[in-house]
């Protein structure tokens, strides 16, 4: 069964200027790197329905969202958060890719998926935009999931060297929704710590500045991982960050693609055992296009059927 890989151009509209890092040519990278890989099918992402996006997003916050996108230039929604001209329906690709190959997986035409979309998600809020994200995609993924598809039990799993923090909040009252991140502490947004429990279903991995791929692989392991496994999920989500890869400007870890490629074999061959397969990963992060494209490589492979 295959990998699907979704994108589409209208990722590449979504501005924020020379002096932020969050740019088109991350996606340009990303797909380049994942081009050829055996496995994989390459399909446009739709895009989200308001209805999908409201059932994460408060319909106040859209709508000043939708009334806010300029003709041109760019408007500031925070000091590194911005909107130009398309940057809504780039945002609502990413969601409706993830909203997408979750339909794919249940209806049997995929096995998993990566959505190489942008921008990022993980950091909005119900009713806030922050950390140049817009609309949380792995959240409106996981709330799709349980209105389409009846799901009880969903894992989000995000190893962003920043913490998910808009994740965290969306789903801290929701105990059907496991969230575990791992992400460099402290640092943006300077949330994350080990005492913030949600429902008892967040579970937050803080890590020292300059660790290394040792330390990243055994505090999944010893944490992260036991967690996913009592909790038996029926789909896994991932908001797939490359931020923490040791070339990057953001921030201080020193992972390698190869411990993105560990992560997913790890994941994959979990998600074989205790839901079918199902994975569906969101790029989140990467600032560096050397180390982002090698790394979503590695994590591309990590989830096709040829590897194994
Ligand atoms: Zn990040």
């Amino acid at each position: 069964m295959k990998t699907l890989i979704l994108s589409h151009d209208d990722c590449l509209l979504h501005d924020n200027g020379a002096k932020i890092a969050e740019s088109p040519s991350r996606v340009k990278a990303v797909l380049s790197a994942t081009r050829d890989i055996p496995g994989t099918e390459h399909l446009p992402a739709p895009l989200a329905s308001e209805e999908q996006i409201l059932q994460v997003h408060e319909q106040d916050y859209w709508s000043s969202l939708v009334e806010n996108e300029p003709e041109e230039g760019r408007v500031s929604l925070d000091w590194d958060t911005f909107m130009s001209r398309g940057s809504l329906d780039a945002t609502r690709r990413g969601s409706g890719a993830a909203c997408f190959a979750v339909d794919q997986i249940f209806e049997g035409k995929a096995k998993n998926a990566f959505c190489a979309t942008r921008p990022p998600g993980h950091h909005s809020y119900q009713n806030v935009a922050m950390g140049f994200c817009l609309s949380n995609h792995v959240a409106v993924a996981a709330r799709h999931a349980q209105q389409a598809h009846g799901l009880e039990r969903i894992a989000i799993l995000d190893f962003d060297v920043h913490h998910g923090n808009g994740t965290q909040e969306i789903f801290e009252q929701s105990p059907e929704v496991l969230f575990i991140s791992s992400h460099q502490f402290p640092l943006y947004p300077g949330t994350g710590t080990r005492d913030e429990t949600g429902a008892g279903n967040i579970v937050n991995i803080p890590l020292d500045p300059g660790i290394d791929g040792t330390e990243f692989r055994k505090a999944w392991s010893d944490i992260g991982f036991a967690r996913l496994f009592s909790f038996d999920p029926e789909l896994i989500l991932i908001s797939a960050g490359f931020d923490g890869h040791q070339r990057d400007p953001l921030g201080q870890l020193m992972l390698t693609a190869d411990d993105y490629g560990w992560f997913t074999r790890e994941i994959r061959n979990f998600a074989d055992e205790c839901c079918d397969g199902r994975v569906v990963s969101v790029l989140e992060g990467g600032y560096d296009l050397e180390g982002l494209a090698e790394s979503a490589r590695a994590h591309v492979i990590g989830l096709t059927d040829a590897n194994q």
